[in-house]
């Protein structure tokens, strides 16, 4: 599966970095750069290439595409860190029990909502 389809644990920005927060809680969290645009920003629509555009299709679609690919008129913002080029990463080892069980049962909801939407995705493409 696409990692750019995947939900991830919402950060909100404060003073400039990313910080999480469950239900109220700010959950301790070191920031690091986005490895899914890498630093970016911006990566291409995965409607577009989520599954690889291979040298031939490159072929097909034409210079035009092949100029636009490149020039980044297919980027949009990115779904992880929202342009930001920074995330926050939870540290849980700075955690306290009440933090750890709200990381837990948020992991365990997007964990359930990314299946869904994978399931989805397959239904409508099979
Ligand atoms: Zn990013």
């Amino acid at each position: 599966m696409d990692s750019r389809y995947a939900k991830y644990i919402k950060q909100t920005m404060k003073n400039g970095l990313p910080i999480i927060v469950i239900e109220g809680v700010e959950i301790p969290s070191t920031v690091e750069v986005c490895h899914l645009c890498r630093g970016k920003g911006s990566h291409v629509n995965p409607d577009i290439d989520s599954h690889g555009i291979t040298g031939s299709e490159m072929e097909e679609l034409g210079e035009d595409f092949r100029e636009a690919y490149s020039s980044g008129a297919y980027d949009i913002e990115c779904v992880e860190c929202n342009g930001n080029k920074v995330i926050a990463v939870i540290n849980h080892e700075a955690c306290n029990i009440r933090q750890l069980a709200l990381v837990d049962k948020q992991m365990e909801y997007i964990q359930q909502d990314n299946e869904e939407r994978y399931c989805r995705s397959r239904g409508i493409e099979y």
